[in-house]
């Protein structure tokens, strides 16, 4: 196992902390290390600690390509740690890793790019001899708090735009995948961070995220989480500014006209990775009722062939489930859903943490796998009659993160791009397609603002106007 910190950083400084709690792996239950656990004066100590990297963008840049090249150079011994703490699969960790990657390429990039825009005074009645233009500054402390379920990518997500925008950054990793955060919150500081713009607290968030709250000073709140907790963050938050990439019940729609192969190529891929612990995850598959058994055979064949096991093994493509909780959860829904009429057509077994990979139908809206996000290796197939259904049925969900729609129909797929409530649509593909440069965020119950690094930094920035009259 590398060498994952298992301190808290403040002030730059690594510390270990009297209070510990174990980190376990989800496959097997072994423990993985102990790691430091801050409470809430470690919080004031990260914020009394932060500050913003005195540097140029050009310098700011360096250090996340140095930071990218720390941490390509370690990249089997990450991968380890990342398997042991998450149990996802060497392929799903492979993709985590290459994300990341590109996240810290494009936001050194973006580092460089940082500009205000000129604004037409002359156009103003009184405008002649006037001139300005925008500059966007760092906004200062920028608090980061992340979920398990990208440990690198979406830290990676929060802290490199935010570091990028010139602001000092406290991170709060999710408890259950602290060491990832910490090898990443390593490569910052490998790659030339100067002391005291990267922090990391770890441990629980109930205790320190209202410590970090209740201090005035830091400016800016970057969640990806449940909506729960992120409904008490913004609230707490005041007049500060927020990033809120919450909860989803992800929904792709197939049209009469899609390939029934092509789909569940795409389906068994985008519902089974990360063992469905993906916040766009395909949840629920809407398909046009012409297509339906064509698509649910096609997909039954390829989700009865999924390989589910230990993660370490390379050829497993399904792992575990972050904790036996949830394993129960998901399972305790496949069979409440089963007992009020659905049809399990595959999996809806589970052992310790591993759920099989689970496809149903005749799902129903009162069942929790039609209304509440499964977070988990379960595809629901529901029928529609027709495209104005399909739109109903995916704008129903309180959640409004993604939507996939396959259709080579080009008036239909205007249709959902102009008509589906969610802050992204992917035609021909599923709600699962993202490329890191994207604008990415939700609408509704979903949250707002924008990860994609350049997007981030726009957010992470506030804005000033500078206006010059030129002659006196
Ligand atoms: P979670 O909300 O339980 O935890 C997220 C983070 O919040 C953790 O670091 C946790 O310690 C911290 N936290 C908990 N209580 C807090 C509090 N009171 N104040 C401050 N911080 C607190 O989420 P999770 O189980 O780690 O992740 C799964 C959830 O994340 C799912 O709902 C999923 O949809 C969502 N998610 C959303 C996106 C997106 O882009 N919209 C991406 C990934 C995950």
């Amino acid at each position: 196992m590398p060498m994952a910190p298992t301190a808290l950083l403040i002030g730059g400084e690594w510390r270990e902390a009297a209070e510990r709690f174990d980190v376990r792996n989800p496959y097997d239950g072994t423990r993985v290390a102990d790691v430091s656990r801050a409470v809430p004066a470690d919080a004031t100590a990260a914020i009394d600690g932060a500050r913003p990297p005195v540097l140029s963008p050009y310098e700011r840049a360096g250090v996340l390509s140095r930071a990218r090249a720390h941490l390509a150079g370690q990249r089997e011994a990450v991968a380890r740690t990342v398997i042991a703490e998450t149990g996802f699969t060497t392929k799903d960790v492979a993709g985590e890793i290459d994300r990341c990657l590109e996240t810290l390429a494009l936001s050194a990039e973006e580092a460089k790019r940082i500009a205000g825009e000129v604004v037409p005074f002359e156009g103003a009645p009184d405008g002649a001899g006037r001139f300005g233009y925008t500059r966007r500054e760092p906004i200062g402390i920028v608090v980061c708090i992340t979920p398990f379920n990208a440990p690198l990518n979406t830290v990676a997500h929060k802290i490199a735009p935010a570091f990028a925008a010139g602001n000092a950054v406290i991170l709060k990793p999710a408890e259950r995948t602290p060491l990832s955060a910490a090898l990443l919150c390593q490569a910052f500081v490998e790659g030339g961070a100067p002391p005291g713009s990267i922090s990391l607290l770890q441990g629980a968030g109930a205790e320190i995220g209202p410590a970090l709250l209740a201090d005035p000073r830091p400016a800016f709140f970057a969640f990806t989480g449940s909506t729960a907790v992120g409904k008490r963050i913004h609230a707490a938050a005041g007049l500060r500014r927020t990033q809120m990439e919450l909860g989803s019940i992800a929904a792709t729609l197939v049209l009469s006209d899609a390939d029934p192969d092509i789909v569940a190529g795409a389906v068994a891929a985008a519902g089974y990775r990360k063992a469905g612990q993906v916040c766009t995850s395909v949840q629920l598959l809407f398909v046009e009722h012409t297509l339906g058994e064509a698509v649910t055979d096609a997909l039954l064949e390829r989700v009865g062939a999924l390989r589910s096991g230990d993660p370490a093994i390379p050829d497993t493509e399904v792992g575990p489930v972050i904790c036996a909780s949830d394993a129960e959860r998901i399972a305790g829904w496949v069979a409440e859903a089963e007992a009020r009429g659905a049809r399990v057509l595959a999996g809806g077994e589970r052992q310790g943490c591993l759920v099989a990979p689970t496809l149903v139908d005749r799902v129903s809206q009162e069942m929790a796998l039609r209304n509440r996000e499964v977070f988990g290796p379960v595809v629901s197939i529901v029928p529609v009659r027709d495209l104005d259904e399909g739109i109903a049925e995916v704008n129903a969900s309180p959640y409004g993160l993604a939507a996939g729609v396959f259709t080579n129909d080009l008036g239909r797929a205007q249709r959902c791009v102009e008509e589906l409530e969610v802050g992204g649509v992917h035609v021909n593909q599923t709600s699962s397609a993202r490329a890191d440069l994207m604008p990415y965020g939700g609408w509704k119950e979903s949250g707002f603002g924008h990860e994609g690094p350049g997007y981030a930094i726009r957010e992470m920035t506030r804005e000033k106007l500078v206006s010059i009259r030129a002659v006196p």
